[in-house]
């Protein structure tokens, strides 16, 4: 019996959600296995070594090189079984989530998302996220085979450690048309310049206390004495003043940054939710009452317009630049 993680990557890094899922993994007393699908590569092999990982099977099928959720779930359900696997897990993203959707169905067995805490047993108990993550449930899941996804940033991923790499084996799953059915045809690639608001340590956020799309060149200055990224809430988004790639929030990204600066952001919970993996919040708001108070490690009462460029300018002032 072993335990299956899905590990997503991109341009030959294993993802940061899927180091997580496979840090949970290695605390379940099992051996571990990892299924990745696309092209093997030395970046990859370093990417994953000294994770506790035994074996790490390839799949590089070329049909499977967009994004095809149905054939991907097709493929760890049938390497799973090849491998008697007692849980097959995976990252709690959008992707993770999809593709472990379809392993149930597949499978005809429940699937525990956003799962936060694993705490054992048979039926396994384990606490998991609901409504967003603003709800936190115990729950049991009784099933042959163990389908989980991690939450986002519900753990810090190990460093990895010194030992052996993971054998690497190639998998080649049976594919059916209808498995290829639903495939991703056509790529939009966001801006790629300045610092990536995934992995950003500094996060300037901006709401409709910001005003208009001419005023955020007060946020991206400060962003740019900070090396910090700079995010946005749904209003933002609705008003078209900034793209959906840059919002935060259950229905946008999820940051996980040491410091997360809002500025006229009231606080929703759908807002909130995408940044409570912050070390640190300090919200800049006019009013003292907003929701987002109740979250914050420090906050300044005034008007954004006049305490952001201050705080630019002694960034300046101390920094000499
Ligand atoms: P507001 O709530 O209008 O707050 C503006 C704040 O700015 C206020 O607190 C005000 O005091 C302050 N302010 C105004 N002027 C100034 C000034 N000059 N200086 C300083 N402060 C000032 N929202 C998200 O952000 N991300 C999501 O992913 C998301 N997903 C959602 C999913 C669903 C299903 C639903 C129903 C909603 C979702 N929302 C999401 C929307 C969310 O509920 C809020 O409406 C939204 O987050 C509010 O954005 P805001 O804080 O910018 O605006």
């Amino acid at each position: 019996m072993s335990i299956l993680v899905l590990v997503e990557h991109a341009e030959g890094r294993p993802d940061r959600l899927s180091l997580e899922a496979l840090t949970v993994a290695g605390s379940l007393r099992e051996p571990v296995e990892a299924v990745v699908i696309g092209r093997w590569s030395t970046e990859l092999a370093g990417g994953l070594s000294g994770r506790g990982i035994g074996v790490v099977h390839v799949v590089d099928d070329p049909r499977l090189a967009a994004f095809a959720p149905a054939a991907r779930a097709a493929a760890v359900v049938q390497l799973a079984a090849a491998r008697s696997a007692s849980t097959i897990l995976a990252a709690g993203s959008d992707r993770g989530n999809e593709v472990m959707a379809h392993v149930g169905a597949k499978l005809d067995l429940p699937m525990a998302a956003n799962v936060t805490e694993v705490l054992g047993g048979d039926p396994l108990r384990l606490v998991r996220q609901r409504w967003a993550g603003s709800l936190l449930e115990e729950a049991t899941l009784d099933a042959p085979t163990k389908l989980l996804t991690i939450a986002p940033h519900a753990v810090a991923a190990a460093d990895p450690a010194p030992g052996a790499a993971p054998a690497v084996e190639t998998f080649s799953p049976d594919l059916t048309e209808n498995d290829l059915r639903v495939a991703v045809a056509r790529r939009l690639e966001p801006d790629r310049s300045g610092v990536s608001l995934a992995d950003a340590r500094v996060v300037v956020g901006g709401g409709r206390g910001v005003g208009s799309s001419e005023a955020f060149a007060e946020l991206e200055e400060l962003a740019g004495l900070l090396g910090a990224a700079v995010g946005v809430s749904r209003v933002v988004t609705s008003q078209g003043w900034r793209p959906h790639s840059m919002q935060i929030g259950q229905t946008g990204m999820r940051i996980a940054p040491d410091l997360y600066i809002a500025c006229g952001i009231s606080g929703a919970i759908q807002h909130i939710v995408g940044a409570r993996a912050a070390k640190r919040i300090l919200a800049i708001n006019t009013d003292a009452e907003a929701p987002i108070m109740s979250v914050a490690d420090y906050a300044v009462i005034g008007d954004l317009h006049q305490v952001v460029p201050a705080i630019s300018a002694e960034v300046r002032r101390v920094t000499g630049r």
